[in-house]
């Protein structure tokens, strides 16, 4: 079987498409904006994910682009540390852990199948509207840009148009709503000198009030000498559409971190300072019970949209791509048994990753520690949260998400806090 469409050419789709090629198959993309552009702000590349890219021969490239994670430290509502885990290579694992722009990495990608695969595997300006089957092949609705509307034909189609796929929806149309969990997420960036060297990503904030993540995810920027600073501030607001794209206002949320003293960085200058404010609405997207019907499968966003939290949405992608496309491999005259069999690997894992993600996964350590602690400064953090029950609780995380941690099983203490390393 050699003529497969893919809906999309976002990170999953364009990562299939170079999985697919790896097998000798050259697939057809459709992507509905008529032209990609680096969108988005920072994603963690967790060590599985940069696993996947070492495999496509992407390692280099990828490495040029993106900024080593070193360590990982974790702070209550007034900056005081509570814990903290190196990353990737640094704490064992086989492969890196890397903070990135969304919009390079998916351009990187992007220029990767126009080179690999040549230019007319990527339709741009074409929108999918629909799909019809039969035993023989899959006939997709397009919409072009120009109001052209067209149907071609393919042998199957893997799906992977992001978190409102309208694959999706034809295939579940029962599939309850999404509906808001109340959450407002504002993501930002913000250029600067580098803090602790340039390689720490740290969590912030009693989440009773707000959370927020910080990470830098380029280096010397543009050639400022510059670190570019991601950045995602987490708290309560109002219901808003579920767009990448939305322009956010960060004036109100500032305030609620006027406690917040870390010695290397003022956040709320970090967030003054913002090239780019975006606002994003934490949709519920309850988990699929299927991800195949007959010749069409889901993968990445559109099989099991996530909160956009801890870089899971790409690092499973990425996954998908690779189990999808070793059972078309195995099954290769039954795109049908082939696409069961890749459900039956990953959706199970991807869903319980994608509901844990919608709840607090490892930052349950802030809420308790500010729960301990009546909301209040702390003077002997190992009185109100020992090391040896933080690591438990990152240990557990880690083999959820399918990085177990190296020397975990082995008894060794892997978290610390950074006033009692040497150099940590
Ligand atoms: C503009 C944008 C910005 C983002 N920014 C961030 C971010 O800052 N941080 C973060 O963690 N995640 C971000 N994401 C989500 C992140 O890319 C995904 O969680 C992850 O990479 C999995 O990607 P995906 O390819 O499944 O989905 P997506 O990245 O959403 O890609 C889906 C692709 O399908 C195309 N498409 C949609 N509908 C159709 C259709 N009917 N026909 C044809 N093509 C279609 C879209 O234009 C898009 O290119 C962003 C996504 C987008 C689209």
């Amino acid at each position: 079987m050699s003529d497969i469409a893919i809906v999309g050419a976002g990170p999953a789709g364009l990562l299939t498409a170079l999985r697919l090629h790896q097998r000798g198959i050259t697939p057809t993309l459709y992507e509905s904006v008529a032209e990609l552009r680096p969108l988005g702000v920072g994603v963690d590349i967790k060590t599985v994910g940069t696993a996947e890219l070492d495999d496509l021969g992407l390692l280099d490239k990828f490495r040029a682009v993106s900024v080593d994670a070193e360590d990982s430290i974790f702070f209550n509502g007034f900056g005081q540390e509570i814990y903290a885990e190196k990353c990737g290579v640094h704490m064992g694992y086989l492969h890196e852990q890397r903070f990135v722009h969304r919009g390079t990495l998916q351009m990187l990608f992007y220029d990767e199948v126009l080179e690999r695969l040549g230019r007319d595997a990527v339709v741009l300006g074409a929108r999918v509207t629909g799909y019809r089957q039969d035993a023989d092949g899959v006939t997709l609705d397009i919409e072009h840009r120009d109001g052209r509307r067209e149907e071609v034909r393919h042998d199957a189609v893997i799906a992977a148009d992001g978190i409102k796929s309208a694959v999706r929806r034809q295939m579940h149309p029962d599939q309850a709503e999404p509906y808001f969990s109340g959450i407002t997420m504002w993501r930002g960036t913000t250029l600067r000198e580098p803090f602790r060297g340039g390689h720490t990503i740290l969590h912030i904030g009693d989440p009773a009030v707000s959370s927020m993540i910080v990470y830098p995810i380029a280096q010397d920027f543009e050639g400022t000498g510059l670190d570019l600073i991601n950045w995602v501030v987490e708290t309560n607001g109002e219901e808003t559409i579920e767009d990448w794209n939305q322009i956010g206002d960060i004036t109100d949320v500032i305030p609620l971190y006027d406690d917040v003293k870390i010695p290397f960085l003022d956040v709320q200058q970090l967030m003054r300072d913002a090239r780019e404010v975006y606002l994003f609405p934490l949709i519920r997207h309850e988990p699929l019970d299927g991800w195949v019907d007959g010749r069409v499968v889901l993968l990445g966003d559109a099989a099991h949209a996530m909160f956009p939290r801890g870089g899971n949405g790409i690092t499973q992608a990425m996954i998908d791509a690779r189990v999808l496309v070793e059972q078309l491999a195995t099954h290769p005259d039954d795109p049908h048994a082939a696409f069961v069999a890749y459900d039956g690997i990953r959706r199970e894992i991807v869903n319980r990753i994608a509901v844990n993600m919608q709840g607090e996964g490892y930052e349950v350590i802030r809420r308790i520690v500010a729960e301990r602690t009546d909301h209040r400064p702390f003077d002997d953090i190992e009185q109100v949260l020992p090391l040896a029950e933080a690591d438990e609780i990152f240990s557990r995380y880690h083999a959820l998400v399918g990085s177990p941690r190296p020397g975990h099983d082995a008894g060794e203490a892997t978290g610390f806090r950074t006033w009692e390393r040497v150099g940590a």
